[in-house]
């Protein structure tokens, strides 16, 4: 073998390149990551992190509202945006270290620099002028927001990187997009006080999941106050004389609004990284083509997370660079598993789901058991808050295996998690019956549904 500098080099230091670079140092391997922004990537520095942060800061409104129904008398509360930046800043960039150390603390070099392939086993530090070789490279580039750049005034708009940041929280907001960005930061500034419109192309905002949870959380949000306009999209943005922008949409209305954000899905991180020089293959997003075992079109460069545009979903990103290392490293084959992926959405309230909807299992099979249970969780009834929750189980009637749940209230994302492990063990419905209650919880509807809603033979509803 050609004697590399590397056994094996990362480029790109968020959650799917700081684990495969961490794990494979760990084996004692000579191991090389560049990150060109900051270490933890989307997740940790603009993603799932900062923004659960937010989700946090922006629920106290509500939960000083039902402490009166507890007895609690709540002095007028004040908020200040400056203070939750500087706040999660700090954490961030706790976060941000231990994602270095995490490599470094296993042997591996870890540079501050952009990286881009000069051939299959050369990778150039362009910060430091110089050349690395090694014998197998991962891209970890991930992605960014799609900029939308045939929308006139596009170049006013924020996208969700710029929303961590704002210099000062914005009176009114114009959010484009219908799914998990969109939704979660309508939440957040509504929460905040911000006056906020959500503007979706689409008949239902988040069209990859359940119909009843989409609904139901659609008039939840509007009951908050939160202004949804569907079937529509944006026509062009303008800057008022007054410093505003002007949201045109394409049914004829105009929306004002101090700040317009677009969120409409999220594009590979392929540009300029030598890729072609490489002869790495992508397809048309400009994604990393990649097989089931993350390696691309060239032997010994593989791809893993966001790059790829497989699932956008930060555990999937560290399970392929699991796999990856497996497969490179340790000499057992391991294929990335992306069925039956739990996710949860962070709106308000949440949404924690794993497996097929109503509408994608009626597709696949000709007859279903739904189960359904619709509720006011204890928590909401001396608060006084008409606020409901939602449940609901897919059987398939002949084999009696569950194939998806979905929750909508508080902490369905908790649920999600473990709901996850039980449709992954293929779990029947009678398991789920057979499991004693967790008494007083929201979560004990989940096994104590026991006749169905309605069933669907071959799509149809009857009984
Ligand atoms: P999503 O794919 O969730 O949503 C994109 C939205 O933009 C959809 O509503 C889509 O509409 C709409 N859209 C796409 N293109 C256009 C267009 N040309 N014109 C008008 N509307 C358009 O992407 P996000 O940007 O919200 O998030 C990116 C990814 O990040 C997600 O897919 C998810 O995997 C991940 N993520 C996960 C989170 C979590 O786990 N909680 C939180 C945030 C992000 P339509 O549905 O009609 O196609």
């Amino acid at each position: 073998m050609a004697n590399y500098d590397y056994d094996l080099f990362v480029i790109g230091g968020g959650s799917g390149g700081v684990r495969a670079a961490r794990v494979t140092a760990g084996l004692g391997k000579k191991v090389g990551v560049a990150e060109e922004y900051r270490y933890g990537g989307t997740c940790v520095i603009r993603g799932c992190v900062p923004k659960k942060l937010f989700v946090y800061a922006s629920q106290f409104p509500e939960h000083f509202e039902d402490a009166a129904g507890y007895g609690w008398s709540v002095p007028k509360s004040t908020f200040d945006w400056p203070t939750l930046i500087a706040n999660k800043d700090r954490e961030i960039a706790r976060l941000e270290e231990l994602y270095r150390r995490g490599v470094a603390g296993n042997g591996g070099d870890t540079f501050s620099t952009r990286a881009t392939l000069v051939d299959a086993h050369t990778i150039r530090l362009e910060g430091e002028n110089r050349t690395v070789t090694a014998d197998q490279i991962l891209v970890a580039t991930g992605g960014r927001p799609n900029p939308h750049a045939a929308l006139p005034g596009h170049e006013l708009c924020i996208f969700s990187d710029e929303a961590f940041d704002l210099p000062e929280l914005p009176k009114s907001i114009v959010i484009a997009g219908g799914g998990y960005i969109a939704v979660e930061f309508a939440n957040i500034f509504h929460g905040l006080g911000v006056e906020t419109h959500l503007v979706y192309r689409g008949k239902e905002i988040l069209s990859r999941f359940d119909m009843d949870l989409r609904r139901l959380l659609h008039e939840t949000m509007e009951k908050k106050g939160i202004h949804i306009h569907c079937e529509t999209h944006f026509e062009r943005i303008e800057r008022r004389e007054d410093g505003r922008l002007a949201a045109h949409l394409m049914d004829g209305g105009v929306l004002v609004a101090d700040q317009v954000m677009l969120a409409l899905g999220r594009i590979p991180n392929t540009e300029n990284l030598g890729l072609e020089a490489a002869g790495v293959e992508l397809g048309k997003l400009g994604e990393i083509i990649v097989d089931a075992y993350s390696r691309t079109s060239v032997k010994n460069i593989w791809a893993v997370g966001d790059v790829t545009n497989r699932v956008q979903l930060t555990p999937v990103a560290i399970h392929e660079a699991m796999c990856f290392v497996d497969t490179a490293f340790r000499g057992k084959k391991t294929v990335p598993d992306h069925d039956c992926v739990a996710t949860a959405v962070f709106s308000q309230p949440e949404i924690g789901t794993v497996g097929l909807s109503e509408d994608e299992a009626a597709h696949r099979f000709a007859d279903l058991e739904i189960y359904r249970a619709h509720f006011r969780p204890m928590r909401n009834t001396l608060a006084g808050r008409d606020e409901r929750t939602l449940m609901k189980i897919v059987v398939d009637a002949e084999t009696r295996l569950v194939l998806g749940v979905h929750v909508l209230g508080p902490d369905a994302g908790e649920m999600a998690q473990l709901l996850g492990i039980a449709l992954k063990a293929g779990l029947t419905k009678e398991d789920f019956d057979r499991t004693m209650a967790v008494h007083p919880t929201a979560a004990e509807e989940l096994v104590t549904m026991y006749s169905p809603s309605f069933r669907l033979k071959d799509g149809n509803r009857v009984g």
